[in-house]
C-alpha cells in the first residue's frame, strides 16, 4: 500500500484545540465585543512580547499589514523601496498600491535578499529597505540595519513566514522600524481564516498604524487622514491567543523534522543548513535539485504533495512590466529558481510520511 503525503495537515492538527478554540469563540460571541475588543488588545500585547518588540497591531491580513506600515512611514510616488524578487507577490505589490516603486536586489544562495547588493541598488530616491526573511530564514539584518543607518533609511521586515525565526538570539520583527506577520493558515501561527499583525519599536509608530487601520481615526470624531478599513477581527484574535501558546512547541516539532531531512537528504539534494546565529522557523521547508522538474513529477506520481516557492519571480509577473525588468537581471534568484522544491513539512508529520519522501528521492536519483 503507498503512502500518500500532503502538503500540510490543517484539519488534523485542529483536532487536537478544538474544545479550547470552540469556548474562545462562545466567549466572543456572548461577549458581544466584536471589533477591537479586549482579546485583541492582549493578543497585540503577548504578540509584541513574543517577537521581543515594544508594541504590536492586529491586522486583517499580512499585505494589509505591510501596506499600512508603508503609508504610516509616509511611503508615496517617488519614493523607492528595495526588495527582494524571490518572495510572495505581496512584497512587492504593498510597495507599488502606496504608489512607491519597488526596486529588486538580488539573492544570496540561501535564497535571501543579499545585503551588498541592496546598497548598491541604493540612490537618492530610496526610502526604505524591506527585507523578506524566506521560508522562514532570518534575512542578514545586521548588514541591512547597517547599512539603513549610513544612508538613512527606514527597515521594514517582511516576517510573513518567519514568526519566531532568530538572528543571533533576535528575533524576527524586533529588528527594523516595522515588521509585518501574516496569520495566513499556511503561516505557521495560524488564524480560521485571513489575519496580519505589525510589530514596531516606536511608540508614535504605532500610534499611526493603529490610526492607518482604522479609517484614519484619530478618535471617534476626527479623521487625520483617508484610511481603509483593515483590522483584525475579535474573534480572529481569540482564537490565535491560543494558538500562539502551542507556537513554540510546533516550532521545534518543524525544526526536528528540518533537521531530519537534512540528515537523510544531504548525499541526494542541497539542504537548507542554517546559517551561523540564524535560528530558522521552516514554514517551508525548500531543498534545491538537480533535474528538479522530473524530480517533482515523480514525487507527485507517487502522492507526494511538493510544491513551488515561487515559481516565477516577482520581476517577471506581467504586474512588474511597467517596471522594465528582463530575465537576465538577478542570476541568483534565476539558478535558484530553477531547482527549487518546497517539500512537505508541518507539525504533525509523522516519520513515516517523512521517511516516504525520503525514499522516492533517493530512489529518484540512484536510478
Ligand atoms: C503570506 C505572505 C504575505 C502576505 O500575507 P497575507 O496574510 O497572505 O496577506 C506577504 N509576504 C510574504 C513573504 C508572505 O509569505
Amino acid at each position: 500500500m503507498t503512502l500518500n503525503v500532503p502538503y500540510v495537515n490543517l484539519s488534523g492538527e485542529a483536532h487536537a484545540l478544538k474544545n479550547e478554540m470552540l469556548a474562545a469563540f462562545e466567549k466572543v460571541l456572548l461577549g458581544g465585543d466584536y471589533i477591537l475588543g479586549p482579546e485583541l488588545k492582549l493578543f497585540e500585547a503577548e504578540f509584541a512580547s513574543y517577537c521581543q518588540a515594544k508594541r504590536s497591531i492586529g491586522l486583517s491580513d499580512g499585505t494589509h499589514a505591510l501596506i499600512v506600515i508603508l503609508r504610516a512611514l509616509g511611503m508615496q510616488g517617488g519614493d523607492e523601496v528595495i526588495t527582494a524578487p524571490n518572495s510572495f507577490i505581496a512584497s512587492t505589490s504593498s510597495i507599488a498600491l502606496v504608489g512607491a516603486k519597488p526596486v529588486f536586489a538580488d539573492i544570496r544562495s540561501d535564497g535571501n535578499i543579499d545585503p551588498e547588493r541592496m546598497e548598491s541598488a541604493i540612490t537618492s530616491r530610496t526610502k526604505a529597505l524591506m527585507p523578506v526573511h524566506l521560508t522562514g530564514r532570518p534575512a542578514r539584518m545586521t548588514e541591512i540595519t547597517e547599512i539603513a543607518k549610513k544612508h538613512h533609511l527606514f527597515v521594514i521586515e517582511d516576517a510573513c513566514q518567519a514568526v519566531g525565526a532568530e538572528l543571533d538570539g533576535k528575533r524576527v520583527g524586533s529588528w527594523g522600524d516595522a515588521a509585518a506577520f501574516s496569520l495566513h493558515p499556511l503561516k505557521n501561527l495560524r488564524a480560521i481564516g485571513d489575519g496580519g499583525m505589525v510589530t514596531t519599536n516606536n511608540p508614535e509608530l504605532a500610534e499611526k498604524i493603529a490610526c492607518e487601520r482604522n479609517h484614519g481615526l484619530i478618535n471617534r470624531e476626527t479623521c487625520e487622514r483617508w484610511s481603509f478599513n483593515c483590522r483584525l477581527d475579535e474573534l480572529q484574535a481569540a482564537l490565535v491567543r491560543i494558538q500562539l501558546k502551542y507556537l513554540d512547541t510546533w516550532t521545534e516539532q518543524r525544526r526536528k523534522l528540518a533537521f531530519r531531512y537534512n540528515d537523510l537528504l544531504r548525499p541526494f539534494v542541497e539542504v537548507p543548513d542554517e546559517g551561523v546565529g540564524e535560528k530558522s522557523v521552516y514554514q517551508t521547508y525548500v531543498i534545491k535539485a538537480e533535474r528538479r522538474d522530473a524530480l517533482l513529477a515523480h514525487l507527485r506520481e507517487n502522492g507526494v504533495v511538493a510544491l513551488i516557492h515561487y515559481a516565477t519571480p516577482i520581476h517577471l509577473q506581467p504586474a512588474a512590466r511597467s517596471l522594465g525588468y528582463s530575465a537576465g537581471d538577478f542570476p541568483n534568484t534565476m539558478k535558484h529558481v530553477g531547482k527549487i522544491i518546497s517539500l512537505p513539512l508541518f507539525p504533525s508529520m509523522t516519520h513515516e510520511q517523512q521517511d516516504r519522501v525520503i525514499e522516492l528521492i533517493a530512489n529518484f536519483y540512484k536510478k
